[in-house]
């Protein structure tokens, strides 16, 4: 499936339906724009261009154990009318992502240094932002009305196309907002808990992930924890956030 496709499908959903909707993962009517269903074929098509440019694993085990464990987090979120499904990128780097849909990213280096448990306030958090439609709404905000017009009309460049495409898988993978980071975070803490995993295990894992930044060194750049809030605020969150569960 070509960008110019990809890009067809997102003028579609965003001049097709309107609606505000209550989202139980933020707790708030919202607006949005692309409906599930072309929600999903967006996710679709760049999960497709994900796999033919990432090695993606086809390790049995590493698979079913991302599987299982991703499976019984995604029982527990607050939004069951997608399929989940988790790829596993061979990389050295620890981090994860989610596109449109619950098409979820994990890099191998994550199932070789973290436990059950840590994995599953990974996937915890990734499938927050799915459930809080983060993407989605971040999508709608950057392609903006005058581009989605302008493609719309057929009056932008290959050069207008190739950029908007790259809008969306910056937003994807760097660019969510601090809040939509905390909010994924309580979510994790929520999910990891109510499927019988531990969510102290996020705090672990983020001493891991600052282990290794400090490894490699300044400037190393680490998708999970760049443009979040500054880790020791999120574990502090996080305490926060477990010593809340069951008071709620
Ligand atoms: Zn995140």
């Amino acid at each position: 499936m070509n960008k110019k496709y990809i890009i067809l499908l997102i003028i579609m959903f965003l001049v097709t339906g309107c609606a505000t909707i209550y989202n139980p993962a933020t707790q708030r009517n919202e607006l949005i724009l692309i409906d599930t269903g072309s929600e999903v074929s967006l996710g679709k098509a760049m999960s497709k261009q994900i796999n033919s440019e990432y090695k993606i694993s086809k390790d049995p085990a590493w698979n079913e154990r991302l599987n299982r464990v991703g499976q019984q987090v995604a029982a527990s979120s607050d939004r069951q009318d997608l399929k989940y499904q988790f790829f596993v990128i061979e990389d050295n780097d620890l981090n994860a992502f989610a596109l449109p849909g619950g098409f979820i990213y994990v890099n191998s280096a994550v199932l070789k240094e973290a436990s059950d448990d840590e994995l599953a306030c990974v996937l915890a958090h990734e499938i927050g932002h799915v459930a809080a439609r983060h993407s989605v709404k971040r999508l709608q905000l950057a392609l903006g009305y005058q581009i989605v017009m302008s493609l719309a009309f057929g009056k932008s460049s290959a050069v207008d196309l190739s950029r908007a495409i790259n809008v969306v898988f910056n937003v994807v993978s760097l660019g969510y907002s601090r809040e939509d980071e905390r909010l994924a975070d309580r979510l994790a803490v929520k999910y990891a808990y109510k499927s019988r995993y531990r969510p102290e295990a996020m705090i672990s894992f983020f001493n891991k992930l600052k282990d290794q930044s400090q490894e490699k060194g300044q400037g190393y750049n680490l998708v999970f924890l760049s443009s979040h809030p500054p880790v020791d605020e999120r574990i502090n969150n996080i305490k926060k956030e477990i010593s809340l569960i069951g008071k709620q």
